[in-house]
């Protein structure tokens, strides 16, 4: 028996002890970079000549690591593994010996706390207070999966009649392809790789190119904490050659997926093309982007409504798919609630978050010229407010910025920029201001600033998102308490940290047997 779920309590980094820890964490992992890093497949470490490079977004000069690099016939090798432990070993393992893995991968974290969130300032450009949410986001998926999987591991109960014994029981799937994102390297790569690893499925782990080596200190946790080789096997490479190989791979029985749209709806696409001796339809686990919102109503906490869009749009510089990029304010309210947000703003401070700045860099050059390119556009689109500036002469830095007097139709109200850019709109009534925020072709997350309890159930109702927040900022879903994921172009709504996550890595199987 295991004690209930409780989320991972937060660091207080204001305190001078939590401090001193975090810089000698950040001493510690200085003096770990520059590092390579094989993969890892079927326990075996394979060092490839080809490298990728995994740089601080802060200072590009400073390397974190080089890391193998897998190319078609590894990932075949991987996936040969994969199969073969699946088939002769671990679809037939004991779920608590499984559960047991990642419980002690938790506690083995929680002891590392501070080193795990000084990589994540260092090789994600992470400040410290976001670092330490992701981490303890980490140990959240790990605690709460091991106990759902407990939860289900006798199946759910059915009837039988006297003449017969039936029983409902999910079985795992096979060999699931785990793709994980850079915004939230560790928690989500954790959380995805090991919901399909504890339900008795095999993984090939590709996390994203930017951050791979994070992954790689998270294999070694769950190899300390007894997961035996061949189970999760670690194959960073190019998406256009490992991950299409092994997404088009008849092999292949699922695909978890966490990253953009456009890559989101590629796999979605591909997976869905049965190739020569397949025998099964993939299944695709898909989290993509999201044009969340926060509306902000006329009798409403403005001070509240300021503080929940700045922190919403500029936590992590917006990089985060359920980040606020538009704000829809009521007209009596606008003027308010703009200023406040600009004054806000102009507090936060930027810089490398090592130093525990508020907010660190954009992730690299590829998205700083992306967001730099809708600041244009958003000066023609709009009014800039504060910001619009960056500099990448060192690291990737894009000063937050806000836009006002936007039309709902415009591109930076409609385009996921991930970044910190954030649009405000005007509304003449909640009814309108719903009627914006509901105008993308995404639905992650929104939220709901206001006082009157008949709009809080007209948003309740008509607000179309999978994870929306009243009276408070729309980011920060916390594991088994906030399960989440969106509707539309924003995925499969596959609710990561939620009670039916881990079902759909799984597959139901009945058996009846006569008496
Ligand atoms: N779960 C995170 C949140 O609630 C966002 C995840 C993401 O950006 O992919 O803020």
């Amino acid at each position: 028996m295991v004690v209930p779920y409780t989320h991972e309590p937060f660091t207080d980094y204001t305190a001078e002890e939590n401090k001193q820890l975090m810089l000698e964490a950040l001493k510690k992992v200085e003096a770990d970079l520059g590092k390579e890093y094989p993969l890892v497949i079927g326990g075996e470490r394979i060092m490839t000549e080809d490298k990728i490079v995994s740089v601080n977004p802060s200072n590009k000069e400073e390397v974190i690591g080089y890391v193998s690099k897998a190319n078609t016939e590894l990932a075949e090798k991987a996936m040969k593994i994969a199969d073969e432990t699946f088939q002769t070993y671990w679809r037939s393992t004991d779920a608590k010996f499984r559960a047991d893995i990642l419980f002690r991968a938790a506690a083995i974290i929680r002891r590392r706390k501070h080193e795990f969130n000084a990589h994540l300032a260092k090789e994600a450009g992470k400040p410290w207070k976001e670092a330490d949410g992701e981490t303890a986001e980490a140990i959240d998926f790990l605690e709460y999966y091991g106990r759902q999987m407990l939860k289900l591991k006798d199946g759910m109960p059915v009837n039988s009649r006297p003449i017969e014994h039936n029983r409902f029981d999910y079985i795992p799937l096979g060999v699931g392809l785990v793709i994980s994102p850079w915004n939230f390297s560790f928690a989500i790569m954790a959380g995805t790789a090991v919901a399909a690893m504890v339900t008795g499925n095999t993984v090939l782990l590709k996390p994203a190119s930017v951050t791979p080596v994070i992954a790689y200190k998270f294999m070694e946790v769950l190899e300390e904490a007894g997961m035996p080789k061949g189970v999760i096997n670690y194959i960073p490479g190019p998406g256009a050659e490992v991950g299409d190989y092994l997404v088009n791979h008849p092999r292949t029985r699922f695909i978890s997926f966490t990253g953009s749209r456009d890559v989101g709806l590629n796999i979605f696409e591909k997976a869905a093309k049965i190739q020569e001796g397949q025998i099964w339809l993939k299944r695709t686990i898909l989290e993509m982007g999201g044009k969340d919102t926060i509306v902000v109503d006329k009798e409403a906490d403005l001070e509240l409504a300021a503080e929940s869009i700045v922190h919403s749009a500029f936590g992590f510089s917006g990089q985060k798919c359920s980040a606020c990029s538009r704000a829809v304010i009521h007209e009596e309210v606008y003027d308010q609630v703009k200023d406040r947000v600009v004054e806000l703003t102009k507090e936060l401070t930027i810089g490398d978050p090592a130093d525990n700045n508020y907010m660190g860099p954009v992730i690299d050059q590829a998205s700083y010229d992306k967001i730099m390119k809708y600041i244009e556009i958003g000066k023609e689109e709009g009014e800039l407010l504060v910001g619009g500036t960056g500099d990448d002469s060192k690291g990737w830095f894009v000063n937050p910025t806000v836009f006002a007097d936007l039309d709902p139709k415009a591109r930076i109200m409609q385009e996921e920029i991930f970044g910190p850019v954030v649009a405000l709109a005007k509304a003449k009534d909640f009814t309108e201001a719903i009627e914006i925020a509901n105008n993308t072709e995404y639905g992650l997350t929104g939220a709901v600033i206001t006082n009157n309890r008949e709009h809080l159930e007209q948003a309740r109702r008509d607000f179309h998102v999978g994870n929306l927040y009243f009276n408070r900022g729309c980011t920060a879903a916390i594991v088994g308490y906030q399960p989440f994921g969106g509707f539309n172009m924003s995925g499969t709504d596959s609710k990561a940290g939620g009670p039916d996550y881990l079902i759909q890595h799984m597959q139901g199987k009945t058996t009846s047997e006569m008496l």
